[in-house]
C-alpha cells in the first residue's frame, strides 16, 4: 500500500483506490458471474470496502482490540471515510497522528490478507493469528 499523508482531502483517494481493486458488487455490475455477492468473512452481509474494513464483525474485533491496545475510547466509523477523517481531526501532534496512520493502515492491511488468504489461499488463517 502506498503511503499517504495524514492531510485532510488525502484519504478520500485511498478510499477510492481500495474501492477500485474491490469488491463483487462492482464485478457484478460489469455482468461478471459471482457465486455470492456476501462477504466471504462473515457471509451476511454485500461485500462493500467499508464493509470489510469497518463494519464486518471481523472488522470490529480488530478495532476494538486496537483501540483496547492504545488505551482510547473507539469512535463509532461507519467507512474507511471516517476513520481518515478521525486521524485528521485528532488534536495531537503530527508525529502522533502519523504513528495512529500507521497502526489504522496495518490493521487494514492484516484485514486484507485475512480475508483474502481465506478467500483464495491453500491454507486458512486462524483470526486469533490476527489478534
Ligand atoms: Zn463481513
Amino acid at each position: 500500500m502506498e503511503h499517504f499523508s495524514a492531510n485532510k482531502g488525502e484519504y478520500p483517494r485511498m478510499e477510492d483506490k481500495i474501492r477500485s481493486v474491490t469488491y463483487s458488487g462492482k464485478l457484478d455490475q460489469k455482468g461478471i458471474d459471482l457465486p455470492s455477492l456476501l462477504c466471504p468473512v462473515c457471509d451476511t452481509y454485500i461485500e462493500n470496502v467499508n464493509h470489510v474494513f469497518v463494519r464486518c464483525e471481523l472488522a470490529s474485533q480488530v478495532w476494538d482490540r486496537i483501540f483496547r491496545w492504545l488505551d482510547m475510547v473507539q469512535p463509532i466509523f461507519l467507512s474507511i471515510a471516517d476513520i481518515m477523517d478521525w486521524i485528521v481531526s485528532m488534536n495531537c501532534s503530527l508525529k502522533r497522528k502519523k504513528v495512529l496512520e500507521a497502526i489504522i493502515l496495518t490493521a487494514m492491511w492484516v484485514i486484507w490478507k485475512y480475508r483474502n488468504n481465506n478467500l483464495f489461499g491453500s491454507v486458512n488463517m486462524k483470526r486469533s493469528s490476527m489478534m
